[in-house]
This record gives structure tokens, C-alpha cells and sequence, in this order.
């Protein structure tokens, strides 16, 4: 099977503010139904080649000089964040935004307006949010402003859930969580990858986890990939190891 018949990034360079090369040639590919880690330090890359990815650099001044991204047989790169919604492509930013003087559920629920097949289908979505996020259910109908900082990332998987995705681009889940709350959301990703269907590309600087959940991963150094290979080859490579690792 053509695995670039999914997501495909293709030499993508990025320039911020027509000065800084950020991105010097980056290709990826995801295959469908898979989990690949995006890894390298802070500043590195990762957020912007999810950015490109969802076209989100145009708001930062940002803008891809070179390269073209394709999902599903399509090329998508000139789409607008919205029509990537709809094509089942949908980021997960840093920092888990969500609206804080909204409700738990009001928050999941502005993840829907792209969904035109009725409020049962949007309810049955909920449901299944609650059932992967039993805890999001408890806390329904707190305003997600004063949930914990693991409660807010679940609210912004859930939110992208209720898209219906067939792909989520998941920037730094570890980001501030206790180590037993990354757990619980990394198992969880695995767990709406192997039932829903759903494919992810993560970036994390948490190495260690995500070579752990991840099928594949990616290293970026400098805007550039500088190794890949499946998670168990990279978590056994010297290399790795002690830069990325802390073993040696
Ligand atoms: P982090 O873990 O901090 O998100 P990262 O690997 O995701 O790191 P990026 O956020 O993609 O890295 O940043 C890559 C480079 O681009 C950095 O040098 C950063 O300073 C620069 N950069 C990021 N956003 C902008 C922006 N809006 N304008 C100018 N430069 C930017």
C-alpha cells in the first residue's frame, strides 16, 4: 500500500516575517490509521510544521515558500484551516486553548460547527467524548477556565473529536501535566487510534513517552528532519538515546 496517500508533507520550507528560514525542506508522512511522533527540542520545528500543515502560519506572518502538503489524493496545501476542518484534518494547539468563561460542554460543543447532520449525531459524538473522557462528563458543566491543566487538554481532544477527524495534529500533549496525566492521555490517544480510526501526528519534546505510544517518529534539528524511523528503532539508537533520551 502507498502510504503517501494519506498525509504527505513534501519539502515544505517556512519563512516568519520573510527573514528566518525556519523550516529548511521538511517531508513527513503519516499513513493512514497511524501514530507518528513529530520530536526535537524546543524550537526545533514542530509547531510550525503542524501550522503548515493546518495553514495556521498566515495569522503569525508566517508563510511556506517551498514544498506542497497532500491528504487523501488531494493536495491541500492552498486550503484554509476551515476546509481542512471539513476534510478531516484538525490541530490541537499548544497550550490546550479553550474558551475559560465557557462551560466543559459548551467548550466540546464549538468543536461541532463545522457538522451539518443534526443534534442526534452531534449528541451521539458527545457521548462518545464522555465515554473516552469519563471525567469531562463529571465536569460538563464547570466553566473550563477553572478545570485542572489536564481536564483542559482533555476538553481540547474532545472539542477536536466532535469534528468527526480523521486525522488530529496534536502539539504537545505533555505540555505541563503531572506524568500520570500524560500517561492517561497518551493511552488514550492510542485508544481513539485503535477504535476510532484516528490518525495522529504529535509533537512532543517528551521523547521518551512518545516513542513509547508513536509507531514512527521524525527528529527535527534546526528546521530539518535529521532521522525517522519506527519508534523501537529510534528509542535502540545510540544517538537517541543520549541526546533525546538522557541515556547513555
Ligand atoms: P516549541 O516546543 O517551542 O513549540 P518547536 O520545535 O515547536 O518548539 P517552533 O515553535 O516551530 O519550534 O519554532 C521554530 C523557530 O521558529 C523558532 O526559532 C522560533 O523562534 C521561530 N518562530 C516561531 N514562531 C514564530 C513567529 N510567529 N514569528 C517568528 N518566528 C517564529
Amino acid at each position: 500500500t502507498n502510504t503517501s496517500l494519506f498525509l504527505s508533507v513534501n519539502n515544505v520550507e517556512v519563512i516568519y516575517d520573510h527573514v528566518i528560514l525556519v523550516l529548511k525542506g521538511v517531508s513527513l508522512e503519516v499513513p493512514e490509521g497511524g501514530i507518528v511522533a513529530l520530536l526535537g527540542a524546543n524550537g526545533a520545528g514542530k509547531t510550525t510544521t503542524l501550522k503548515a500543515i493546518s495553514n495556521l502560519l498566515g495569522v503569525e506572518r508566517g508563510e511556506v515558500t517551498k514544498g506542497s502538503i497532500s491528504f487523501r489524493h488531494e493536495q491541500v496545501d492552498q486550503l484554509n484551516p476551515a476546509e481542512l476542518v471539513k476534510r478531516g484534518i484538525i490541530q490541537v494547539m499548544e497550550g490546550r486553548r479553550c474558551f475559560g468563561h465557557l462551560t466543559v460542554e459548551e467548550n466540546l460543543l464549538t468543536g461541532s460547527y463545522i457538522r451539518h447532520d443534526g443534534r442526534a449525531a452531534i449528541r451521539e459524538s458527545l457521548e462518545k467524548v464522555y465515554h473516552y473522557f469519563p471525567r469531562l462528563k463529571v465536569r460538563r458543566l464547570s466553566q473550563a477556565g477553572y478545570t485542572s491543566g489536564g481536564e483542559q487538554q482533555m476538553v481540547a481532544i474532545g472539542r477536536a473529536l466532535m469534528a468527526n477527524p480523521k486525522m488530529i495534529l496534536l502539539d504537545e500533549p505533555s505540555m505541563g501535566l503531572a506524568p500520570q496525566l500524560v500517561e492517561e492521555i497518551f493511552l488514550i490517544v492510542k485508544e481513539l487510534n485503535q477504535q476510532e480510526k484516528v490518525s495522529f501526528l504529535l509533537a512532543e519534546q517528551n521523547t521518551i513517552i512518545a516513542l513509547r505510544y508513536a509507531d514512527y517518529g521524525y527528529i527535527l534539528e534546526n528546521g530539518r528532519v535529521v532521522m525517522d524511523g519506527d519508534a523501537k528503532t529510534l528509542s535502540e539508537n545510540e544517538d537517541v538515546k543520549e541526546f533525546y533520551l538522557g541515556l547513555s
